[in-house]
């Protein structure tokens, strides 16, 4: 059993202008101690993915369809009590504004000494020496003193830094970090990611990252999910994913990265944006952005598949390569040739 099963979850927000389907069918699963990256652009449904893992979604969004289950138990389905036990205490989250997440009135340390004894029962004293033991574990210099600093008096990457020591406070066995280093400059980034990295080895915390950033999840990640418009589009290996993309929104992504070497003047972006989801397009929804789009794809909605075998996803290995397009469905005549578009020469 996997750590983490998805299935089939949808979630809705109530807009003036209609129903957005903000995730709608998506399907995913986290092993134990392995690190899942989530990309896409801004808008296809990552975040509010994330969110509905601990139900964080608030009015006027809502949970319709699905299951989340974690260790087997269906999160939808706890208590609140069962919920505020999972929160924090199994399942830890680290969002992109650390500075939003610490209250100003209290010192880094009392928040985290807090959120130590908010899950454990243990003495004032052992909550301390235990925010101090995690605050320099995250590469805070000077632990002890810096306890008693407030918010303010920590640089973006210290403070979350001090976000990431408090979601582990409680040993998690999940951790979900929301473009957890949006903002930081690149040093401070590849610090954090690194940081993450290592924690998630020594303490065999099971890691979704979800970043718009291919190349974080290139070096951070194991296995990598795609989405679009709500939807996984693709999931793989990392290795695979980069060394042998099978959906062209993957490939339009992948081509966008700066490569070393790079040679280009300027980096083909994807042409047109993420539908409205509240009007999606019919068929497939990547249609109207993709090259390869015939008469089928503005019709039929291509089904997750293993792109080697044709397996359905719900039947698929967790290693196997899943692409939604029609090409694996084999309804797609022309076929598909990416290698002009993922070298960005077709000029
Ligand atoms: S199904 Fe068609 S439109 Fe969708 S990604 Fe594949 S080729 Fe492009």
């Amino acid at each position: 059993m996997a750590l983490l099963e998805v299935e089939d979850l949808v979630v809705q927000f109530y807009a003036e202008d209609g129903v957005v389907r903000a995730v709608d069918g998506l399907s995913y699963e986290i092993e134990r101690g392995e690190t899942l990256g989530i990309v896409g652009e801004s808008g296809a449904g990552k975040s509010v993915a994330s969110l509905s893992l601990l139900r964080l979604i608030d009015g006027p969004g809502e949970i319709v369809e699905g299951e989340i289950r974690f260790k087997g138990r269906n999160v939808l389905e706890c208590t609140d009590e069962a919920l505020r036990d999972l929160r924090g205490n199994e399942i830890a989250m680290v969002f992109q504004d650390a500075g939003a997440a610490l209250n100003p009135v209290y010192t880094v340390g009392e928040q985290i000494a807090e959120a130590v004894r908010a899950h454990r029962d243990v003495t004032d004293a052992a909550a301390r020496e235990r925010a101090i033991d995690l605050l320099e574990r995250v590469g805070i210099p000077d632990a002890e003193r810096r306890y008693s600093d407030y918010p303010h008096e920590f640089s973006g990457g210290m403070q979350q830094r001090a976000v990431i020591a408090m979601a582990l406070s409680c040993d998690p066995d999940l951790l979900v970090c929301d473009e957890p280093t949006t903002g930081l400059d690149v040093t401070i980034e590849a610090q954090i990611l690194e940081l993450l990295e290592d924690l998630a080895a020594e303490f065999e915390t099971a890691i979704q990252l979800v970043t718009h950033d291919l190349g974080v999840v290139a070096e951070r990640c194991d296995r990598v999910l795609v989405m679009y418009a709500g939807r996984a589009v693709e999931r793989a290996t990392v290795e695979e994913l980069y060394y042998d993309p099978k959906h062209p929104y993957t490939v339009g992504l992948m081509a966008s990265i700066p490569r070393i070497g790079d040679d280009r003047d300027r980096l083909p972006a994807i042409p047109g944006t993420m539908p409205d989801l509240v009007q999606v397009p019919t068929g497939c929804r990547f249609h109207p952005r993709c090259p390869y789009a015939e008469e089928v794809c503005t019709l039929r909605d291509p089904a997750l598949l293993d792109a080697e075998t044709g397996v359905d996803a719900a039947d698929a290995d967790p290693d196997a390569h899943l692409a939604a397009c029609h090409e694996y469905t084999g309804d797609l005549e022309a076929g598909l040739d990416y290698a002009v578009t993922v070298r960005g020469d077709d000029e």
